[in-house]
């Protein structure tokens, strides 16, 4: 499905018109592979000249997230970071606690761990969120 119509859809769902400036935030949010938190993505716009305000953006990351076109990486105190989610292949994040450094991961033996155990109890996996918090190496 185009990704502009899983906006839309999105949107729809949620009882919201789609705009110029909801479309511009996620267009922002897939234009690169970074984790920023709202705040990053909202002077991202400003700074490309497009006026949206900082209630539209969190307003529309919350409505992204919902509909799991975003990924979201929590950070206990520090506001929450998201990535595009859209064609892009699963994986894991760690996180340095020190300077903030995100980096992503897949590790197939984790993978198929956690599917045994949902297997094994019979459930049925909807999505997991796996952050390892560490030193990074520049912080040790
Ligand atoms: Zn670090
Ligand atoms: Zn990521």
């Amino acid at each position: 499905m185009a990704t502009k119509n899983l906006l839309s859809n999105a949107l729809k769902k949620e009882g919201l018109r789609h705009t110029i400036q909801r479309q511009a935030v996620w267009d922002e949010i897939k234009s690169n592979d970074d984790h920023r938190d709202a705040e990053q993505i909202y002077s991202a716009l400003r700074k490309n000249n497009l006026n949206v305000s900082r209630a539209t953006v969190y307003r529309t990351i919350d409505v992204l997230y919902k509909n799991n076109l975003i990924r979201k990486i929590e950070l206990g105190d520090s506001p929450s970071k998201y990535e595009n989610k859209v064609n892009s292949d699963h994986h894991d994040h760690i996180i340095c606690v020190q300077c903030g450094r995100i980096d992503e991961f897949v590790d197939d033996k984790i993978e198929s761990q956690q599917d045994k155990i949902i297997d094994k109890l019979g459930f049925k996996m909807i999505r997991h969120i796996h952050q390892l918090f560490v030193l990074c190496k520049d912080c040790q």
